[in-house]
């Protein structure tokens, strides 16, 4: 068994430090992190501060509507950011004991044991995982994930099977935000009249404030635009990145038989779950697929 794995292993297959095994010290993962923290923050600061609390706005009933519903959006952002980054993705089981896999290493040329098709269950040449369909290993966590999507710094964290729902809400929550600010901005500037009366929303640093807010808007909104739209493929045509880049490079650009006949509408309740609708846009577990089973479950024994 490899140093690395035989070290989590000896962990039990968790941090030390956390105690969750979810915990990477990543430095980009942790700079995009506080990056997000800081962006939501400033975001909202300059939105109460330099928007909805100037003494226009401020006598309106519009000013703690607004107030209430971008905060409320915040803090379901912040909800599914959380939940993203502390859920565990899918990390396949260390074994407990060390299994010696030369035998396979020795019959394969790349990986310890490569499956002919996406059914066949693999033997991770890293982290020595026997792993389901579907799992790969994460170079920054170091461990497979089950049908891990990509690692993504912004929630320092894999995306995969237990967790690529409250990536998803972060993503819309935080498209939902930047539109929204956006929107505030531009409604003091469009109608000054209306929202800017006796104000001082010509003062520079109020100015300055607003076009940072502005651009900080467009940027994350095109931003998490892009890659919400990238995972609803992902999800509807049930390939990740990582499955259509392998199919790509074995020069399989049309595979005979599909991947999937199930209906679109079934492999998004694989993702957000099989209750109410509703419930897909809340980062709770009432309806997650963890709770009504996942596709495969963990394996407490390795017939190997
Ligand atoms: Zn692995
Ligand atoms: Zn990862």
């Amino acid at each position: 068994m490899g140093a690395a794995a035989a070290a989590a292993a000896a962990a039990g297959g968790r941090c030390p430090c956390c105690g969750k095994g979810r915990c990477q010290a990543d430095p980009c993962g942790v700079l995009c992190l506080l990056l997000t923290y800081l962006s939501v923050g400033y975001a909202d600061y300059v939105v109460l501060e330099h928007v909805l609390l100037q003494p226009g706005f401020r006598a309106s009933l519009w000013c703690p509507f607004h107030a209430v519903a971008f905060n409320f959006i915040v803090v379901m952002l912040l909800a599914s950011h959380t939940r993203a980054v502390f859920a565990d993705p899918g990390t396949v089981p260390l074994p407990e004991t060390a299994i010696d896999f030369s035998d396979l290493r020795s019959s394969s040329s790349s990986t310890s044991h490569k499956s002919r098709n996406n059914e066949d269950w693999t033997v991770c040449n890293r982290c020595e995982t026997y792993r389901p369909p579907r799992a790969h290993h994460c170079r920054v966590c170091h461990r497979c994930v089950r049908r891990m999507d990509h690692h993504c710094p912004w929630i320092n964290n894999c995306v995969g099977e237990l967790n690529q729902k409250y990536f998803i809400q972060f993503l819309f929550y935080t498209g939902l935000a930047s539109l929204y600010a956006m929107g505030l901005v531009l409604t003091t500037w469009l109608w000054p009249g209306d929202s800017a009366e006796g104000s001082d929303s010509g003062h520079p640093l109020q100015t300055a404030h607003r076009i940072i807010l502005l651009v900080e808007s467009v940027l994350f909104g095109l931003f998490v635009t892009v890659i919400f739209y990238d995972q609803l493929v992902s999800i509807i045509t049930d390939e990740t990145p990582i499955e259509q880049l392998r199919n790509r490079l074995r020069k399989e650009p049309h595979r005979e038989v599909p991947h999937t006949r199930k209906p679109k509408i079934a492999l998004l309740r694989e993702v957000f779950g099989r209750g109410f609708m509703i419930c897909w846009f809340f980062p709770c577990n009432c309806s997650s697929p963890s709770a009504s089973g996942p596709s495969y479950s963990y394996l407490p024994n390795y017939d190997v």
